[in-house]
């Protein structure tokens, strides 16, 4: 059976509606320009009642349900998420500009986080506390309540997979505000939820402008903690608006996440890593590694390397599954075009660049791949997150060098080493100040079960993994005196 969703709708308290005023936005679809579907304008009336409808399933059927009831429907939805796998990922190609073979593994991946949850449900618990005699003490492992979550376009489904599944996963009741360019595959999963007999109001979903249905949300007296995904900008403002009513925030936001090559490195083996964890989803990927640093004597191996796999990348329509679709939007590729005007401009070294598709339609939102090398690390390329298609290559001569210019951004997300030298692997690991080290490989796979996040301006608290659970749950603790 496919799915039936309708996209203009709400989903609060189990119950499809239209929003408040009944104002639509447009879904642009990024490979052609055209309007694919429209979506709730949700308002702050809207974000109020979700608010409510979850604080009133916390009070009924979904606040009374044992873990591992819970677990069992965390499992469903993982069970239906498989069986929608190609519709969902069809749905992403469109409203993102995946390509349909990257949309579809999100969607593989989105079933995962739900499985992972389902089984850590009844795995997460208290402790006893040796204290004085006469005393037993330990601590009850509690849900925070009604958690927010406000997620960006880039990767809909795997990212509200690791949020909402680890908060459910705890017993909180989740409020969804998708991001407003992409929001399908966040509705979709509405629809599953319903279909796995997860309680009315424990997940409700309000799509909507960022500064109206997303500031309500964080702001909202009744939300009693705050997971957002996003930019480094809008982090600040969450944390100030979660900070105004006293309540944790996970901020999971960009990066500028470099692979260090060394001399000993197996290219072979690196070359493919270094290339694809930049252009993967066109490099709109919080982790994407747009910084090579590549020590000398392996550097002109390494730039013809990457040359020669640049060259080959294909830039097309996202249906038709070549390495790179559109950017999300005509504005993220101008974005883009404005840095590469910089590059340009300041006489960066351009080394390649890939190749568009034939007949490309004329409203897509179509950059090519390109690579820097010789960039100075300091250079604006080498320093902020572009959020394309884009990476810089820089020398390095010796690993104290290496890790200064690893380490010299304003953000710590995500490093891979590339390295056979254990005890350099070591110290390296110890030394980049960032939330995930690979060694000699990158991302692991997706890694449902590895807590990631990051430090300095990538943000705080972790998702994925158990540490996720730790995040979307409190302790209390009791003492009981005896005698
Ligand atoms: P964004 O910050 O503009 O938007 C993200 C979400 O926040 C959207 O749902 C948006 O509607 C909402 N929002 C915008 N303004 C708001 C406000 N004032 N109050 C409340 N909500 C508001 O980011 P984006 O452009 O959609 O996404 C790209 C950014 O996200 C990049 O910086 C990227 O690195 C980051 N990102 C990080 C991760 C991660 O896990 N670390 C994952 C994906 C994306």
């Amino acid at each position: 059976m496919t799915l039936s969703f309708n996209s203009e709708m709400v989903f609060i308290g189990g119950k499809w509606r239209l929003g408040e005023t009944g104002q639509l936005i447009d879904l642009i679809n990024p490979s052609t320009g055209k309007v694919l579907k429209k979506i709730a304008r949700g308002t702050p009336k809207d974000i109020d009642e979700a608010v409510k409808a979850a604080q009133s399933a916390l009070d009924s059927e979904w606040g009374s349900m044992s873990a591992l009831e819970r677990g069992r429907v965390l499992m469903e939805m993982s069970r239906i998420t498989l069986n929608h796998v190609d519709e969902l990922a069809d749905l992403e190609t469109n409203d993102v500009g995946k390509p349909f073979s990257q949309a579809r593994a999100d969607a593989v991946a989105m079933a995962r986080y739900f499985e992972f949850y389902a089984g850590a449900c009844d795995k997460v618990h208290g402790e006893t506390i040796p204290f004085q005699n006469g005393f037993t003490v330990f601590t009850m492992r509690e849900p925070h309540g009604v958690t927010g979550h406000i997620v960006p376009w880039n990767y809909p489904m795997q990212i509200i997979g690791r949020s909402v599944g680890g908060a459910l996963a705890m017993g909180n009741a989740a409020v969804l505000k998708p991001a407003e360019e992409a929001c399908l595959t966040a509705l979709a999963i509405g629809e599953i939820a319903q279909k796995a007999g997860l309680p009315d109001g424990a997940l409700n979903i309000v799509p909507g402008i960022g500064n109206e249905a997303g500031a309500a949300l964080s702001a909202h007296t009744g939300v009693h903690h705050v997971s957002f995904t996003g930019s480094t900008a809008v982090g600040k403002l969450i944390q100030k608006s979660a900070g105004d009513h006293v309540v944790p925030v996970t901020l999971e936001l960009g990066g500028k996440s470099p692979q260090i090559i060394f001399d000993d490195a197996d290219l072979e083996d690196a070359l493919p890593f270094l290339v694809n964890a930049g252009i993967q989803n066109a490099g709109q990927t919080c982790s994407a590694s747009s910084r090579i640093l590549v020590q000398r004597g392996v550097y002109q191996d390494v730039l013809d390397g990457m040359a020669e796999r640049y060259r080959a990348l294909k830039v097309g329509q996202a249906k038709d599954d070549f390495n790179l679709g559109p950017l999300i939007s005509m504005r993220q590729k101008q974005i883009v075009d404005d840095y590469l005007e910089v590059a340009k401009s300041d006489g960066l070294e351009m080394i390649a660049q890939g190749f568009f598709a034939d007949n490309l339609p004329q409203g897509g939102a179509y950059v090519l791949p390109t690579l820097f090398g010789n960039v100075p690390a300091d250079h604006r390329l080498a320093q902020e997150e572009i959020f394309g298609p884009v990476q810089v290559v820089i020398p390095f001569e010796d690993e104290q060098e290496a890790l200064q210019i690893a380490n010299g951004t304003n953000f710590g997300l995500v490093a891979g080493v590339w390295t056979k030298d254990g005890s350099r692997q070591m110290r390296m690991a110890k030394n980049l100040d960032v939330g995930q080290v690979f060694i000699n490989n990158y991302g692991a796979g997706g890694g449902v079960e590895l807590p990631f996040g990051g430090v300095k301006g990538s943000g705080h608290g972790r998702e994925k993994g158990f540490e996720a659970l730790y995040s979307f749950s409190t302790t209390k603790t009791v003492a009981i005196k005896h005698g």
